[in-house]
C-alpha cells in the first residue's frame, strides 16, 4: 500500500490496482506473496483544457476520474464493463470497451508511461522512447514493471446521456450480420446472448448500441447518482442453476418485445451496468466464477462463433451472462488481446469441471486460430497460451529478458502461463 509510489516500487515484485482482473493476474505467486497496492496514488498531475491531455498517477481510478471531468466534458477514449478499475490496470491489460471497432483500445491513447524498472531505475517510455517497454507494458499485465504515472488523451463529449438503440436477434449469424452493419453507424456497439439457447435459436440476445446525445436532444442536467445496493452474503450455490439461468435468459429476452427499441440512458446505466449492484459476484455462491473470453479471428470465418458455443452447450455450461462484440483492429501492445474478429465473454460459475469445459473451449479456440483475454483468464494451461501466442510470446519473453532478466516482475498468473 501507498500513496508514494516512486518509493513504494523500490521494492515490490507486483502492482494490483483495483483488482478488478477476474483471474489471477493481479494476484502474487506463492513464493513472493507482497504486491504493491496503487490505489492511494490517485492524483492528477496535469491536464490541458485544451487538448484533453491528462497526466496522473497510475491508482486513479476511472471512476474518480470520471467524476472529476465529466462535468467539465471530457470522458475516458475507451472504457471497460466497470468503473472500478485503475489507470494502470487499464494500461496493463490494455482494456477495450464498446467502441473497439471504431477507436481501438485503451493503449492507443497513451502518450507516455512512467515506471519503475527491474533494475531500479525510473524511466519514460513512449512511442518514442524505450519503444519496446512501452510496447510490451501495453496488455503486458504488470510483468514489465510498475506503472507509476500514465499520460493519454481524453475525448469531448456534448453530454453525460447515451441515444441507445435496442435490437432483438434471432440467432448467432444474424448477431454478427447485425454486428458489421451497426459498426460503422454506431460509435458504441455489443451485444447480450442466450447461451443455452440450442438449435435454430443458439446465439439469440438483444443488440445494443449507442452514441453520446447532442445537448438538444439531452436532458440539461446530467443524470442523478443511483442508489447502489450491496449483495451482503453469498448466494446459496442452488440458486443459479441451469433452470433458474434458463428462467433469467428466457425473461431477459422477452424483455426486448419490440423488434427494435431505443430511448435515452444515462452513460453509467449504459457503461456499467454490473456497477448497479455492489458485490454482485456473490450471486455465484461461495465458489465463486470465472470468466471466459475469447477472440475468433475474422478469418476463422462466420460459424467460428456457433461452434464455440456448441462446445459451451454441449457441456452445460450455462451463463447468464454472455457477451458478444466485434473488435476493429489488433491493439498496440506486444500481447494486446483483440484482434479484427468477434469475441464472446462468458461468466460460468466454478463446478468440479470447470477446468475440463476450459480446456475444451481453449482447444475449440485453438482451432479457430484465436485467442484468450489474460485479464478474464484463471484456468488456462500453459501448453494452450502458448500455442495460441506463438510468436507473440516470443517478442514478450524478448522485451522480458532485456529489461527483467532475473524476472523480477511476476503474478500468479504468469507462474501458471510462462513459467516464471
Ligand atoms: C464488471 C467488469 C467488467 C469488465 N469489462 C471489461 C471490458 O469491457 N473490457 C475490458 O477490457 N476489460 C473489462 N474488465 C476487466 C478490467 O477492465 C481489467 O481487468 C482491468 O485491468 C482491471 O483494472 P484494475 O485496476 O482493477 O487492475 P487489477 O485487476 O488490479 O490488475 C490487472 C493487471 O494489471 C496489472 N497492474 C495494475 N496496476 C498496475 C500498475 N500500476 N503497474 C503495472 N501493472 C499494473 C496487475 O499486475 C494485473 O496484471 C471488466 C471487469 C469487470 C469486473
Amino acid at each position: 500500500m501507498g500513496e508514494d509510489l516512486e518509493q513504494m516500487s523500490a521494492d515490490a515484485h507486483l502492482s494490483r490496482g483495483l483488482g478488478r482482473s477476474y483471474g489471477d493476474a493481479s494476484l502474487p505467486p506463492g513464493d513472493q506473496p507482497d504486491v504493491l497496492n496503487t490505489t492511494f496514488a490517485d492524483r492528477i498531475l496535469a491536464f490541458d483544457g485544451e487538448t484533453g491531455v491528462i497526466r496522473a498517477e497510475s491508482g486513479l481510478s476511472l471512476n474518480e476520474l470520471n467524476r472529476l471531468l465529466m462535468p467539465r466534458g471530457y470522458f475516458t477514449p475507451v472504457s471497460p464493463g466497470t468503473k472500478f478499475v485503475t489507470m494502470g490496470g487499464m494500461v496493463a491489460a490494455d482494456v477495450h470497451g464498446k467502441n473497439q471497432h471504431k477507436d481501438g483500445n485503451f493503449g492507443d491513447h497513451v502518450l507516455s508511461l512512467k515506471m519503475r524498472v527491474a533494475d531500479g531505475r525510473i524511466v519514460e517510455c513512449s512511442a518514442d522512447r524505450h519503444r519496446d517497454l512501452f510496447a510490451a507494458t501495453i496488455g503486458g499485465m504488470g510483468l514489465t514493471g510498475h506503472i507509476l504515472e500514465v499520460e493519454f488523451g481524453l475525448r469531448r463529449i456534448p453530454s453525460a446521456w447515451i441515444w441507445q438503440e435496442s435490437r432483438r436477434i434471432h440467432d448467432i449469424d444474424e448477431f454478427q450480420d447485425a454486428l458489421e452493419s451497426a459498426a460503422p453507424e454506431w460509435p458504441y456497439t455489443m451485444g447480450w446472448i442466450d447461451c443455452l439457447a440450442r438449435g435454430d435459436d443458439m446465439g439469440r440476445g438483444i443488440l445494443m448500441t449507442g452514441r453520446w446525445a447532442d445537448r438538444n436532444e439531452a436532458p440539461p442536467k446530467p443524470p442523478k447518482q443511483r442508489f447502489q445496493p450491496k449483495l451482503r452474503f453469498d448466494w446459496p450455490s442452488w440458486v443459479l442453476n441451469g433452470m433458474t439461468i434458463r428462467l433469467f435468459n428466457e425473461l431477459y429476452y422477452r424483455k426486448q418485445w419490440r423488434a427494435v427499441s431505443s430511448g435515452l440512458i444515462s452513460h453509467e446505466s449504459f457503461y456499467y451496468p454490473l456497477d448497479a449492484i455492489r458485490s454482485w459476484n456473490r450471486m455465484y455462491g461461495r465458489r465463486g466464477f470465472t470468466q471466459y473470453q475469447c477472440v475468433l479471428p475474422r478469418e476463422a470465418g462466420r460459424s467460428s462463433a456457433r461452434r464455440v458455443l456448441e462446445v459451451l452447450t454441449a457441456r452445460g455450461g450455462a451463463s447468464f451472462l454472455c457477451v458478444i462484440k466485434d473488435f476493429g483492429r489488433e491493439g498496440r501492445g506486444v500481447l494486446s488481446f483483440p484482434r479484427p474478429g468477434i469475441t464472446l465473454a462468458l461468466d460460468i460459475a466454478i463446478r468440479d469441471d470447470t477446468q475440463a469445459l476450459v480446456d475444451a473451449l481453449n482447444e475449440q479456440v485453438l482451432r479457430e486460430g484465436g485467442r484468450i483475454y489474460l485479464a478474464k483468464d484463471s484456468f488456462t494451461r500453459r501448453e494452450h497460451f502458448e500455442s495460441m501466442e506463438g510468436s507473440r510470446l516470443h517478442e514478450f519473453r524478448a522485451v522480458r529478458d532485456r529489461w527483467d532478466p532475473q524476472r523480477r516482475f511476476r503474478s500468479a498468473q504468469s507462474v501458471r502461463l510462462l513459467g516464471d
